[in-house]
């Protein structure tokens, strides 16, 4: 049994952090590869160290004193060696970052020290290899990740390394220099540290028990999904659920590697697992509820709509022209209902509805503001019957009005479109319906 286990930010803000930290991986032996996370908040109005890099490494562009910063900095490791009474001293890790800083080596550098440094002190703290992913993890000259080198070489240093500690967030360019994922990469980092050493699990360690069932801001202490297929995942993740970054399903996906998202502060919980398929049934016939407010819609009328080919395409052109891409596009006989982000749609809504008129001579557009768009996601509703039949009782009964259904024919979702206001009451009433009844 192999693990590789990623820690997030917030799991090694501190030294009474990175305790619960060391005695999670020491308590298996399997727990072989760490790939951590930079400190993160310790309270919730601290400052990341990331950011805090960001902010030193602006000031060092600009040719601007940036000591205090970089004190500040330091002095956020310095909190943790001591609180672990550790034997290790940064201060000629920090010579190098600061030159390099007035060598202005870049943000991605800059960013990725975060994970560095603090690599060095957890692989310290356990007795561990300390391995800088920018040895063993390449980006092309376009910013992607160089798969085929990173796989050559990770795997191979991986198989002659039992136990290490592998920074998250960054790898190396051909040239040598550092390069950074986006924000919240160093998970992308543990999935490729999975998939070069084989892993038979990939455990995410973070400040939650896993996936919630709904949003936590909206239904108060929600379940906790067990198991979830990658794709449900990218449905909820898509309306706006997240706990995981995106591209850091792909490189385990393939492999058929599970990611058990966990708890560092509560590690006996079981947490939730992503799989590729299952034949585990949902607790509650949904897997999951996501959404978004902030939609419009334009509703296009033409009398035999219908018969008219290439309908449809013309008026989707008209959003392609102007660079906005749709979300859903329910329609009936003689009408068509285009669904866009408002903002993005505000700033260009005469232009778009002058090419519709041009493109397909409408006999009326009506426009709609402020709408949300709810998925109830779930592989257990494939067949079921009656599905949607609960969900908008249970949303006439908490008076709200539906104003769009769209049903993908592989039944893992149904989209509703509700107005902004009734989006909280339309998710608890859903929630309700499925999970708190069942319970
Ligand atoms: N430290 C980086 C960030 O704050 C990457 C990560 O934590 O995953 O985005």
């Amino acid at each position: 049994m192999k693990k590789v286990v990623k820690f997030g930010g917030s799991s090694l803000a501190s030294a009474e952090q990175f305790k619960k930290v060391a005695s999670i991986i020491l308590a298996e032996e399997s727990r072989r590869y760490v790939v951590p996370s930079a400190p993160g908040k310790r309270y919730s109005s601290d400052t990341k160290v990331t950011d805090m890099l960001y902010g030193c490494y602006a000031l060092a562009e600009n040719g601007e004193d940036f000591s205090n910063e970089l004190n500040a900095i330091k002095a956020r490791y310095n909190e943790i060696i001591d609180g672990l009474g550790l034997d290790l001293n940064l201060d000629g890790e920090f010579a190098i970052v600061e030159e390099n800083f007035k060598n202005k080596a870049g943000r991605h550098y800059a960013a990725s020290r975060g994970e560095y440094l603090n690599g060095i002190v957890l692989a310290n703290y356990l007795g561990f290899e300390f391995i800088d992913s920018a040895t063993v993890i390449f980006f092309k000259e376009d910013g992607t990740l160089n798969d085929k080198k990173t796989q050559k070489v990770l795997s191979a240093k991986l198989a002659e390394t039992k136990y290490a500690v592998i920074p998250g967030f960054y790898g190396g360019n051909d040239d040598g220099t550092v390069h950074t994922f986006s924000r919240g990469g160093s998970d992308v980092t543990g999935s490729i540290v999975a998939k070069a050493c084989h892993a038979d699990v990939y455990e995410n360690w973070t400040d939650v028990s896993g996936f919630m069932v709904a949003d936590p801001r909206i239904i108060k202490n929600p379940e906790v999904i067990d198991t979830i297929t990658y794709r449900e995942l990218r449905e909820l993740s898509y309306m706006g659920a997240s706990v995981l970054h995106e591209d850091a399903i792909f490189p385990v996906r393939k492999e058929g590697i599970p990611i058990n998202i966990r708890n560092t502060n509560a590690p006996e919980d079981r947490g939730t697992f992503i799989v590729e398929s299952t034949c585990k049934k949902s607790d509650f016939i949904i897997t999951g509820i996501a959404g978004k407010k902030g939609f419009a819609s334009v509703n296009i009328e033409k009398d035999m709509m219908n018969a008219e080919v290439g309908f449809g395409r013309k008026i989707l052109s008209v959003f392609e022209e102007n660079g906005l891409s749709f979300e859903h596009m329910p329609s009936g006989i003689d009408t068509l209902t285009v669904l866009i982000h408002q903002s993005e749609f505000e700033e260009k809504e005469q232009k778009i509805l002058g090419g519709i008129h041009r493109a397909v001579q409408p006999d009326h557009i009506e426009l709609e503001t402020d709408l949300a768009l709810i998925a109830v996601v779930g592989r257990g509703m494939k067949s079921v019957r009656g599905v949607s039949g609960r969900i908008f009782s249970a949303l006439a009964h908490a008076h709200v009005n539906v104003k769009m259904i769209d049903q993908g024919s592989s039944e893992l979702n149904i989209i509703i479109g509700v107005s902004n206001d009734d989006y909280e009451a339309a998710i608890q009433a859903i929630y309700h319906i499925f999970v708190t009844a069942r319970i």
